[in-house]
């Protein structure tokens, strides 16, 4: 049975792991908060990145690990930083309005429903399912067969067939405008004074801070081409369609790795890159069929990488894109785009002499595997939820022992005496190595539906048998299997399992 993105969000708000920014004021479009289980949530899968990338990088192809520093550079930076990196002025989408509701859409974001045959093609955002689109046609009084129909991105059509297209939100063919650049940068002040001079941006990527400490790292640090710089922070795109839950945001958290390697070796190592990182999204959980990866067609490449390899992707099936795919990282060949431009714009020599190839002197060229952390998560929040009608809770959340947010639960099985003290006692010993939960109160059902809901694998029941023979019952999250183990035991069963 196909999963409901609004069941998804329902649960994530209920349990505390996303919340719509300004809730109590009716939110603000585009702008999401991590509740107490979601930061957990996306903090381990960032320390897992963070772990996969700067502390325990992997081997190169010689078999040795490859060398990865991390940085965390500012958000707001000198704007000619922008200009040298092709936002200003190129960090612009093309957009469309609509003449009628006034709403913008990206071009390249619609998709129309083409037919020789019909003279009104409707349009749609592309991550639209089957079903709105048939409900669509069907009310315009068209035939629903989507099989009578070409699904062509608006780009890809000339601006005559404009007058035929009928906009995602209206039900008149026409009103759609011609592409216009639109800037995605958010912009604001550094200084009391709001002039054109102290204009500076929010970043709109966190891949320029690491070229802009490129020389910094080479002059501070041992490090010796190949090698990457790593960060994870937020980015802040002011997107015209702020949608799909946590998917589309404007404000949002990038994981980014730009690996400097010799121009010769760029295809060897996006390559590489390419498969570690699958391994990587394969280890946190996303293992199904979900997940896939796709090279980029050419006409969609980015400004950066027009004369280079291209960028391949690594998709994830969401619930709002099935049957298709949506983007959860981008694997760019960026050629010396960003150092060139940086040395014209700073004036400062970007050059590596390489001893190791007889001196030469050359701009590095680099790999960048830029992956979301927030839509990250949501996929991991997407591939755990789980429709289980047997268990109270008629869901879980899968999520592997390594990222859920509560690694187990202390559950006296009931509030007496003498069943408190223990589980307060292996709370407090756990919690040490641990994120756990101590839960006291309510019936014990009530008290498993809780932490299938919020994806803990483990719980430790203390009961009568305890106080006798020193044991708790282990029950295990996605079978619903119980076991009873020693209490001696509780924190090594843990720690193997974490391992997993
Ligand atoms: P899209 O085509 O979806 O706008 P992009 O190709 O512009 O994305 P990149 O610039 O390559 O994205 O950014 C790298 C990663 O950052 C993306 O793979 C995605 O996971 C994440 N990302 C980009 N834009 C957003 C956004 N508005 N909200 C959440 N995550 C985003």
């Amino acid at each position: 049975m196909p999963v409901d993105m609004k069941d998804i969000v329902a649960l994530c708000k209920r349990r505390g792991f996303i919340f719509p920014a300004s809730d109590i004021y009716g939110g603000l479009n585009g702008f999401w908060d991590f509740g107490p289980l979601g930061v957990e949530l996306k903090n381990n899968l960032r320390d897992r990145w963070w772990k996969a990338m700067v502390i325990t990088p992997p081997l190169g192809p010689d078999g040795a690990p490859v060398d990865i520093v991390g940085i965390d550079s500012a958000i707001i930076q000198n704007p000619k930083t922008w200009v040298a990196s092709g936002h200003v002025g190129g960090f612009s989408d093309p957009m469309v309005d609509c003449k009628e509701t006034k709403k913008r859409y990206r071009q390249d974001h619609l998709i129309v429903l083409t037919s020789e045959k019909a003279d009104r093609w409707p349009a749609f955002h592309e991550e639209s399912e089957n079903a709105d689109m048939e409900k669509k046609l069907k009310k315009l009084g068209m035939p629903s067969d989507l099989s009578l129909f070409e699904k062509i991105n608006l780009t890809k059509l000339p601006i005559e067939d404009y007058a035929k297209i009928i906009g995602p939100d209206t039900k008149e063919p026409g009103t759609l405008t011609e592409p216009k650049e639109f800037n995605l940068m958010f912009e604001t002040h550094a200084g009391p004074i709001q002039s054109e001079e102290n204009k500076v941006y929010l970043r709109p990527e966190t891949a320029q801070g690491i070229f802009l400490n490129y020389k910094n790292v080479l002059d501070s640090t041992r490090v010796k081409m190949p090698f990457g710089i790593a960060q994870i922070g937020k980015a802040y795109r002011n997107e015209v369609n702020p949608r799909n839950f946590i998917f589309r945001s404007r404000e949002f958290e990038q994981m980014e790795m730009e690996w400097f390697c010799h121009p010769d070796e760029a295809k060897m190592w996006q390559e590489f890159w390419f498969e570690e990182r699958t391994k990587f999204w394969k280890s946190v959980g996303l293992g199904s069929d979900n997940l896939a990866m796709r090279p980029h067609d050419s006409d969609e490449l980015a400004h950066y990488a027009k004369q280079g390899l291209g960028t391949s992707d690594i998709e994830y099936k969401f619930p709002f894109t099935a049957p298709g795919y949506g983007e959860l990282e981008g694997i760019a060949h960026r050629c010396d785009f960003d150092l060139k431009s940086h040395q014209e714009h700073s004036g400062v020599k970007m050059e590596y002499l390489d001893p190791a190839r007889d001196n030469e002197r050359y701009i590095p060229h680099v790999i960048e595997p830029a992956a979301g952390l927030t839509r990250g998560v949501l996929a991991l929040i997407c591939e755990a939820y789980t429709v289980d009608e047997s268990r109270p809770s008629g869901v879980y959340l899968n999520f592997t022992p390594a990222m859920a947010p509560k690694k187990a639960a202390i559950l006296p099985l009931t509030a007496k005496e003498e069943h408190v003290p223990i589980a307060q006692k292996l709370y407090l010993e756990l919690r040490e190595e641990f994120p756990v939960d101590l839960d006291i109160k309510q019936n014990i059902g009530k008290r498993y539906a809780r932490q299938d809901e919020i994806g803990t694998p483990y719980c430790f029941t203390i009961d009568n048998d305890t106080i006798e023979d020193q044991t708790v019952t282990v029950r295990e999250r996605n079978t619903m299997a119980q076991e009873r183990i020693h209490l001696d035991k509780v924190s090594n069963y843990l720690r193997e399992k974490m391992k997993g």
